[in-house]
This record gives structure tokens, C-alpha cells and sequence, in this order.
């Protein structure tokens, strides 16, 4: 199997059956993003205790991109602490732009997305739970 077959795998895995998918009863923040190009919206719930991310949810619809972006993400980024998050929000970013993906392994299957460089209108797509994500830890932060 190549590795681009495998990565369609993985997206098409995660947007059948999106991981965390659903509302937390008492979420620390909550976002919602729009990706206006394609029409991907997600609401994204974050649990935050003691500089911990103790859970997410997110709940949405779009594109198979955006939906297997934010499940991906959610499983990546549970029960990390702020700063790890915010590395791996810029590990993630850098990906979509890099020229090449070895550097970018302890993203896992993540790494999907990387794929996606060539085509930059699906960009968007995967960043959508990111930038929600961002705007959460901002958000927490301030
Ligand atoms: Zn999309």
C-alpha cells in the first residue's frame, strides 16, 4: 500500500466515524468556526482543569477534510497540557506548508492532512478545528 492510499484511509476512516464527536456537559470553552469556501462548520467544546486539556467534543458538519481534521485532532490533543497544545498547533500548521514531511512524525496519523499541500482550498478545511482550537486556548488564556 502507498503512503497516499493509507492517509486516504485514515481521513476516510475519521470522517465516517469522527472520534469525539457529540456536547460536553460543562465545557470551559466553547467556539464555532465557519469555513465559508467549502461550508464546514464546527462547534468546538474544550474541558480545561489544571492546565490540562481533560476533554473535547466537537460537533459539526462539512467535508470528509474538516470532519477527519477535527477528530484527529481531538484524539491528538486530549488530556495534553496548554503548551503542548500550542506546539502541536504549530507543528500541525508548518506541516501544511513544509516541503517535506520527516520532520513531522510524532504527529502520527495527522500526517494525513500533510497530503493536502497540493491542494491548497482543502487547507482550509483541515485547519478549521485548528483555528478553533487556537481561538479556544486564546480565549482560556486571556
Ligand atoms: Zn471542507
Amino acid at each position: 500500500m502507498t503512503d497516499l492510499s493509507l492517509y486516504e484511509e485514515v481521513i476516510l476512516k475519521h470522517s465516517k466515524n469522527p472520534q469525539n464527536f457529540g456536547h460536553l456537559v460543562n465545557p470551559t470553552i466553547e467556539i464555532v468556526e465557519e469555513n465559508p469556501v467549502c461550508g464546514d462548520k464546527i462547534a468546538l467544546q474544550v474541558e480545561i482543569t489544571n492546565n490540562f486539556i481533560t476533554d473535547i467534543k466537537f460537533t459539526g458538519k462539512g467535508c470528509a477534510i474538516s470532519l477527519s481534521s477535527a477528530s484527529l485532532m481531538s484524539e491528538k490533543i486530549k488530556g495534553s497540557t496548554i503548551s503542548e497544545v500550542e506546539q502541536n498547533i504549530k507543528t500541525f500548521k508548518a506541516m501544511l506548508i513544509a516541503n517535506n514531511d520527516t520532520e513531522f512524525d510524532n504527529l502520527g496519523e495527522l500526517r494525513a492532512l500533510g497530503t493536502l499541500k497540493k491542494f491548497p482550498v482543502r487547507i482550509k478545511c483541515a485547519l478549521l478545528a485548528w483555528i478553533a482550537l487556537e481561538r479556544c486556548i486564546e480565549n482560556f488564556s486571556s
